[in-house]
């Protein structure tokens, strides 16, 4: 069923429109989030509207212009379209840090609400811009749900980005029917009423904020994007079809939601140099950590990696750790912990004993690189949406460890709807340091994906999935259709 081939329109781009007797580019602003899990899908988004032919401005802060720059520095080369403009970020005025302008600099949860509060005041700045620039559409974040009515004002279309899948949007709008309700104990599974599939989840899965209306900030902020996306032109997805195809028609005709889905949207980086360093400096260069690869067989190195947010204590980093060395499986592990940090989080002669079996990255690594290398057989993974797309994308199989957000309903899609990963078993909704896993379910579920015969058919299907997910973004592909449908729709809005 999901992997039956759409019927489409093959539409061509028109990012050219025709005004009287000239040609006029449309001109496009990208707002994304503070926090790299937005920030780089949303500039590989403006990356592929500019190879279109859009004017594409990236709307951004000083401190994160830099990664940025590096991001489009290659599209710039080609003779996009594509420029980044900062507005200031009022953290002082909100009671931040100095120098705290992304979600990932930010002292400890406790502060969101803060930076939620100092990306409000980008407000009139922006408003500002779009009086000066006027362009044709501004797609921003779900979290940035006033973009809607400042476009507004100046006539212009708002298109929401959530950066996550369909089948979690779906899940997500079907949970506001309360069947977690019906449950008499936290951990008691009860159905996603309406959602395809009988979906079970339990309460102690969700984030709190979708339960009780006592996490009031949060709860208010997801409700003004509620209304916000609402009243906004669209929705764009970093999805594709084939993917999630059941989910995607469920978001259109159940929802009656106005959505395109245009990914992977990773699939824009071409070369070696726009994979790196992607979203933020590597902390390994790529040729070595690529080298190391290279003397691996295929399919024998474990990836782990937890995102850019997720943050686990030191005892959670030694039972990885542990896991990891008991599983017997070569790795490259990326922690978010500096030299700096110091060596509490390792276990005695770790780094030593695992010479040439595991390589530890400190920081920041080249994923979609890392992933793409035969050489990788697993991704153990938080579920963060860009991770597992671009999983899906390398076509490599997945141990899920959702810690956050919306990733127990990623989760649930990986596990049970496309059969292409593994559970490491973790059951509650915690926040950024994650639920405990023991040592002994990683090296179970690391173990279960190198070694089970099961999973052959996991890596089949997967793999296809990766056959898919490329072809969507080809000439005539799904995602590729619904790119050049949505550009055709906003030059008509022109006229
Ligand atoms: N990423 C990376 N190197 C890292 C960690 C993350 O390149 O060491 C990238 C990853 O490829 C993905 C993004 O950062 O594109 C993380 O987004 P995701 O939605 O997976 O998780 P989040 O960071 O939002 O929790």
């Amino acid at each position: 069923m999901l992997y039956n081939k759409p019927n489409f329109i093959s539409l061509p781009a028109l990012s050219l429109q025709k005004m009287g007797s000239e040609y006029h580019t449309s001109h496009i602003f990208f707002f994304p989030f503070l926090a790299r899990g937005h920030v780089i899908p949303m500039v590989d988004m403006a990356k592929l509207f500019a190879a279109k032919g859009v004017k594409a401005t990236i709307i951004t802060t000083p401190l994160n212009k830099p990664c940025i720059s590096k991001s489009i520095e290659k599209s710039k080369l080609s003779g996009h379209n594509i420029h980044i403009q900062t507005i200031k970020f009022p953290s002082s005025e909100a009671g931040l840090p100095d120098g705290c302008e992304n979600m990932d600099s930010i002292p400890s949860p406790q502060f969101f609400p803060k930076f939620c509060m100092a990306t409000k005041l980008l407000q009139e700045p922006l408003e500002q811009l779009l009086l000066e620039q006027h362009p044709d559409c501004v797609v921003s974040d779900t979290f940035f749900a006033w973009t809607t009515d400042s476009a507004a004002k100046f006539g212009i279309p708002r298109l929401v980005f959530h950066g996550t899948c369909f089948f979690s949007l779906c899940a997500v709008e079907c949970m506001r029917l309360e069947p977690f309700k019906n449950v008499s104990f936290d951990s008691e599974p009860f159905v996603i009423s309406n959602l395809p599939g009988e979906i079970k989840m339990t309460r102690l899965q969700m984030p709190p904020f979708e339960i009780s209306k006592e996490f009031e900030g949060m709860s208010r902020l997801l409700q003004e994007a509620k209304k916000a996306e609402l009243k906004s032109f669209g929705v764009v997805v970093n999805s594709f079809y084939e993917l999630e195809n059941v989910y995607a028609e469920y978001y259109r005709k159940v929802l009656g939601r106005k959505a395109w889905h245009i990914g992977p949207l990773s699939l824009c980086n071409k070369d070696i140099e726009e994979k790196a360093n992607r979203g933020r400096e590597d902390s390994i260069h790529h040729h070595e950590c690529l080298k190391w690869l290279d003397m691996k067989k295929p399919n024998s190195v474990v990836y782990i990696c937890f995102g850019s947010m997720a943050n686990f204590l030191n005892s959670q980093l030694k039972e990885i750790a542990t896991g990891l060395e008991a599983s017997g499986q070569f790795f490259i592990w990326v922690v978010r912990r500096s030299k700096e940090d110091g060596e509490d989080w390792l276990p005695e002669g770790f780094e030593k004993r695992m010479e040439g079996k595991g390589l530890i990255i400190r920081g920041w690594s080249p994923q979609t690189l890392i992933l793409e290398h035969e050489a990788i057989g697993a991704f153990v993974t938080h579920c963060g949406w860009n991770s597992v797309l671009e999983g899906v994308v390398a076509g490599v199989p997945i141990v899920t460890w959702p810690v956050a957000a919306e990733q127990f309903y990623n989760e649930k899609l990986v596990n049970e709807v496309l059969k292409i990963g593994v559970p490491v078993g973790v059951k509650k909704w915690v926040g950024l340091e994650g639920d405990k896993c023991s040592m002994d379910a990683l090296e179970k579920a690391v173990k279960r994906i190198m070694e089970d015969e099961e999973v052959e058919e996991m890596r089949k299907r997967v793999k296809l999935l990766s056959k898919l997910a490329k072809r969507s973004v080809e000439e005539e592909g799904s995602s590729y259709s619904d790119l050049s449908a949505l550009i055709e729709e906003l030059g008509l809005l022109r006229h």
